[in-house]
């Protein structure tokens, strides 16, 4: 797993049992579309879109479901919660730190304050976010993390593709391409080595 990141002084770290009822609300929303979502043999990270204390959307990653890169759970629940004529009074709630994409999205649209299930196994972007002016409260919420660790334990390779990392095994084998590619190189350099010998002589 993920080395424990450095946080934002921004991110305030706070246990869902002392959550508001507004945010408990909310967050338990998103876990239960994260629970859904391994049991679809998805990426199991669930999101919601809460508006004085009402969820107005919740989804969950769909990307291995439907075929979409782009089917976070943070980007379905608002493509879910479809036109808002602002997002200034609503909060994100996201069982995994965002990852870039959807760190752009929140900051894109104005969103002024998520919630986090875990940054423990992957980090997300909590400087950019900070650094926009979001408020980012981090539960360090066991269940999602379990769920998470099941997931990237069961299906690494989906994992990697979801966050755009190469697997160890793609890695490896692009070293052992370069290798070929480095090797193919020295013989053609030897052949031409060979022949400035052959006129030499
Ligand atoms: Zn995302």
């Amino acid at each position: 797993m993920t080395a424990p990141v450095a946080l934002p002084p921004s991110v305030r770290r706070i246990a869902f049992d002392d959550l508001d009822p507004a945010d408990r609300v909310g967050y338990e929303a998103a876990f239960e579309q994260a629970d859904t979502g391994l049991s679809e043999g998805g990426v199991p990270v669930g999101s919601s879109i809460v508006r004085n204390g009402e969820v107005i959307a919740s989804r969950r990653n769909r990307r291995v479901q439907e075929g979409d890169p782009i089917a976070h759970g943070e980007m379905n629940a608002l493509r879910l919660a479809g036109r808002q004529p602002t997002y200034r009074d609503v909060t994100l709630h996201t069982t995994l730190a965002p990852c870039m994409m959807c760190t752009g999205t929140i900051i894109q649209f104005k969103i002024p304050r998520i919630v986090v299930g875990e940054a423990q196994t992957f980090p997300g972007n909590f400087d950019v976010l900070a650094e926009a002016g979001v408020e980012i409260l981090l539960l360090d919420h066991g269940p999602s993390i379990d769920l998470m660790t099941r997931f990237q334990t069961e299906y690494p390779e989906v994992w990697a593709e979801d966050i755009a990392e190469d697997t160890a095994e793609d890695i490896a084998e692009d070293i052992a391409e370069d290798i070929a590619e480095d090797t193919a190189e020295d013989t053609a350099d030897d052949a031409a080595d060979d022949t400035l010998d052959d006129t030499a002589h």
